[in-house]
């Protein structure tokens, strides 16, 4: 949400207020302070220990614009114990104003020992009467923006406080069963605390106010992914019977048996796609654990009972994947595919769109091509989506839209850890693939700093040598690594940066490539990177496909659903810049055949803290899960799942780690929305207002 525009322009008081996303009073309300600060009493300067945050009561002396060598604002200030400096490295006209000489002010910070003696940098510091009393309680410090001064902020959440009516959502029996303060004194109390609360107790995550406060947050999340899902439920969708005679036929014409994982996922999806309203599940499995075979099932499933599938994928290759592979298996059964890219010559594409319009390809497999706004289909009954985290929120949308009554099944290879589940995927019903197909042989991975590279090659060549497929993926380029000019506004770093990124990204990869042809010179190398046009991408897949090509050395193009069971080595330069998941993607890209395989991570040092987690992690299980669930550890649940992307509004109180409170939230929601709806309108109004439109992507 952060590239929202604000109408009012982002200076102004109110620009700066949305910014916060503060608008309506409940927003004021429930803007609640981050830690709290004692100005209940003054300590006289002498008496000030460093490092310790306090109040002083003082009169400003003088204060200038210095410039040493940074302009800055200093202003000498004494009480009757001693003197000190406040210095300001950024500020404002206005405040420089308040600084005149005789000014009583009271000013709240730490004292360091400064170059010119003691001093407080940037203290918040207000003006004062005389004989102005002390706050009793302890003062509230609330997150803010710059130019938001604390007062500013304090002055409208009062306001917006004594205005609302912070009636209950939650009715008192409840409370009491949850253990649970009522909200309006909860909220009341975190903004004014009481003279005897000690600031332990008041930042303590587990005062019963905050508890209150979380489960609200919580509560709130689970209403509107409850309800979102209800209302997916509450509209009609085709009731897909099956005759069982085209998944007959694709079971027995298979040269292997379903593993249990895979039959179990199935029978769950032929259940929904037999229902009156649209299935909405995701298909999560690990990499290799099968997922594609999964889908065709369902695709036959709805051509049997007379309806159109569409099967999309995030990326040209692993849409051409699918569809060679869907085809291969479809069409001896006599059943059309259709293959829909944007890279098409416009005759081909026409002809297919049309043919899919017209309702006589039953299945259509393509790219984001696949919602353009011409393609219309005549019957669609189901619509897949492959690696779905890949997708932005509108192509989801319009995937959706093309297809408002159909069936939709959402497959990810990133396992989503339980306490995600249950939150920000809580409107979607999951089948698990927990199982690999029988005769694979775990993936070894070695950790090779990038000295020792003569020995990867070597490994490469003996393992090309003895019949094998080896990929070589080439460094990320790191952000920082692209020179920007100084004195440029953020906006067009970010933009040059990203352009600079992708020019670097190719030359490295051809640069990796000519080393490597260099190196390897009886082996056949083929370079595949994102800036090939689509038709040259394939021919290159398809040539290693055929064995053609022995050493595929690729971007993170390949980083999703590749699927090539002859390659049994993975190796990654600059394993060190890549994320955890993406690793883990990338190493499964081997191991899908019967040969011992091997991922080789080549690393450069010194090596970070986190990057050196991400490798000990990575080094030490293949387990998907698990290493879904250090992913998290390390990042954090908002970047995890792409929150910015997904436009779900992250928790501010609760944490989704407390699977307790999210458990207890999320029956609670059930209940209040069969029971109570009206509470739970209001609850939701309440804590989103008008943001929930979002959560429903
Ligand atoms: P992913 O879940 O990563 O998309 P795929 O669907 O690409 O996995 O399957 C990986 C490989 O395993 C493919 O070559 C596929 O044909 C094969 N496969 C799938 N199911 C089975 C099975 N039950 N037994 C043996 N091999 C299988
Ligand atoms: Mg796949």
């Amino acid at each position: 949400m952060a590239e929202k525009k604000t109408p009012q322009g982002s200076n102004t008081l109110a620009g700066r207020l949305a910014r916060l996303g503060l608008k309506r009073d409940a927003d004021f309300a429930l803007h609640l302070p981050l830690r709290y600060e004692d100005e209940t009493r003054i300590t006289a300067l002498a008496d000030a220990r460093p490092g310790i945050a306090a109040q002083f009561e003082v009169e400003v002396v003088d204060s200038e614009i210095a410039y040493r060598p940074r302009r800055q604002l200093m202003a000498r200030v004494r009480d009757a114990s001693g003197a000190l400096s406040l210095r300001f490295l950024n500020f404002y006209p206005s405040q420089q104003k308040v600084l005149q000489p005789g000014v009583r002010l009271r000013v709240f910070g730490e004292v360091h020992e400064g170059y010119l003696g003691p001093e407080i940098i940037h203290p918040r510091f207000h003006p004062v009467a005389a004989a102005e009393s002390l706050p009793e309680g302890l003062t509230p410090v609330y997150p803010t923006t710059a130019g938001l001064g604390q007062g500013t902020l304090r002055r409208l959440i009062e306001k917006a406080l004594a205005r609302i009516d912070l009636a209950d959502t939650l009715p008192p029996e409840l409370l009491q069963r949850l253990d649970l303060p009522g909200i309006a004194e909860s909220i009341r109390f975190l903004h004014n605390p009481p003279p005897e609360m000690a600031q332990a107790v008041l930042e303590s995550r587990d005062f019963p106010a905050w508890r209150r406060v979380q489960f609200d947050e919580l509560l709130a999340q689970q209403l509107s992914l409850r309800r979102a899902y209800l209302a997916r439920r509450a509209r009609g969708a085709p009731t897909l019977l099956p005759t069982a005679r085209l998944t007959d036929a694709l079971q027995k014409a298979l040269p292997f048996t379903l593993t249990g994982a895979q039959q179990r996922a199935w029978r769950e999806i032929a259940t929904d796609l037999a229902q009156p309203h649209p299935m909405q599940r995701l298909l999560q499995g690990d990499v290799g654990s099968g997922k594609t075979v999964v889908a065709a099932l369902a695709m036959l499933h709805a051509v049997e009972a007379g309806h159109q599938a569409a099967l999309m994928a995030p990326t040209e290759i692993l849409a051409e994947q699918h569809y060679r592979k869907l085809a291969a298996w479809l069409e001896p059964l006599g059943i059309e595919v259709a293959w829909l890219t944007g890279s098409l010559k416009k005759r081909d594409k026409d002809a297919a769109i049309a043919r899919v319009g017209a309702g006589e390809t039953p299945i259509a497999i393509g790219t984001h091509a696949l919602i353009e706004d011409k393609v219309e289909f005549a019957r669609l009954g189901l619509a897949i989506v492959d690696e779905q985290h890949r997708f932005g929120v509108r192509q989801r949308l319009a995937l959706k839209d093309k297809g408002a009554f159909a069936h939709q099944l959402a497959m990810s290879a990133t396992p989503i850890p339980r306490t995600l589940a249950m939150s920000y995927y809580a409107d979607l019903d999951v089948s698990v693939l927990d199982e690999l197909p029988p005769g694979r042989t775990p993936v070894t991975t070695k950790l090779v700093a990038e000295g020792r590279r003569g020995e990867v090659l070597k490994r490469v060549h003996d393992a090309c040598r003895a019949g094998r497929q080896a990929y070589w993926v080439c460094p990320l380029i790191e952000e920082n690594e692209v020179s920007v000019e100084a004195n440029v506004s953020v906006a067009n770093v970010k933009r040059s940066g990203r352009n600079q990124n992708a020019v670097l990204q190719l030359k490295t990869a051809e640069e990796t490539y000519a080393r490597l042809v260099a190196d390897l010179p009886d082996l056949s190398v083929g370079l595949v990177h994102g800036r090939l046009k689509a038709a040259e991408k394939a021919a290159v897949m398809a040539a290693f496909v055929r064995n053609e090509i022995q050493v595929l050395v690729a971007t993170t193009v390949i980083e999703v659903g590749v699927d090539v069971p002859n390659a049994s080595l993975m190796v990654i330069e600059h394993a060190e810049r890549f994320g955890l998941a993406q690793l883990h993607q990338l190493r499964g890209r081997v191991g899908r055949g019967a040969e011992a395989s091997a991922c080789i991570l080549i690393y450069a040092q010194p090596l970070g803290e986190t990057a050196r987690a991400r490798l000990k992690v990575i080094y030490e299980t293949t387990d998907g899960f698990e290493i879904a669930r250090e992913d998290l550890r390390l990042r954090g649940p908002g970047e995890f799942i792409g929150a910015r992307q997904s436009g779900m509004p992250l928790l501010r109180y609760a944490d989704l780690e407390d699977t307790v409170l999210v458990d207890k939230a999320r029956a609670i929601a059930e209940d209040m929305l069969r029971e109570a709806p009206q509470r739970a309108e209001a609850h939701l109004q309440r804590w989103l207002g008008g943001r929930e439109e979002l959560l429903k992507a």
